[in-house]
């Protein structure tokens, strides 16, 4: 059988990439997504198994250590992963996997696996960033500026990537997102 394809998408936090994952799963048959480990605590709402897997800081390390990742990175302020296992299960089944990273465990992916397919979603600007990731409530204000922190260094990165989305209008970035996968 044919071996599927692998995608990354990436951007900063607050950027919509979320949004965007969600609706190419729901759009675009035969796409799966691989579930990330992090040592984050669950917001209010996420699910283990579902969101995320999340797991200690002692079993992430002990799975570094066993090399079960295919990438995996420190963000903000916890560790997040990608199994290799998982990836490649599915990717051998046919199926095509939707990985949504940050951009330093994107570019780890693209030298593994230089086959894989890189998106980057940036925001309008910067402001416009910071508006939504306000207007999401979901961080603290200490968090929010590690965040903003971060997306500054992350635009800079963009150029590494195979296409580019502005996320300026939602509907359009998600048919651009849609078109680049199919
Ligand atoms: P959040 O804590 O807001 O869910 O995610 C924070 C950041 O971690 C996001 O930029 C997200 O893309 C990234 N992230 C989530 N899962 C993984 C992963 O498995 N590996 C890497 N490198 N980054 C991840």
């Amino acid at each position: 059988m044919m071996s599927g394809k692998l995608f990354v998408i990436s951007g900063p936090s607050g950027v919509g990439k979320g949004t965007l994952r969600e609706h190419a799963l729901n759009n675009i048959p035969g796409l799966v997504y691989s579930i990330s480990c992090t040592t984050r605590k669950p917001r209010d709402g996420e699910t283990d198994g579902v969101d995320y897997r999340f797991i200690s800081h002692e079993k992430f390390r002990e799975d570094i250590e066993r090399g079960l990742f295919l990438e995996y990175a420190h963000v903000h302020e916890d560790y997040y992963g990608t199994l290799r296992a998982d990836v490649e299960k599915e990717l051998g089944r046919g199926r095509n996997v939707l990985l949504e990273i940050d951009v330093q465990g994107a570019l780890q992916v693209k030298e593994k696996m230089p086959d894989a397919v890189l998106i980057f979603v940036a925001p309008p600007s910067i402001e416009v960033l910071e508006k939504r990731l306000r207007g999401r409530n979901t961080e603290s204000e200490s968090s929010l500026k590690v965040r903003l922190g971060n997306a500054t260094k992350e635009l800079e990165l963009q150029n590494r990537y195979d296409y580019v989305i502005v996320n300026d209008d939602l509907d359009s970035s998600c048919e651009e997102l849609r078109r680049i996968i199919l």
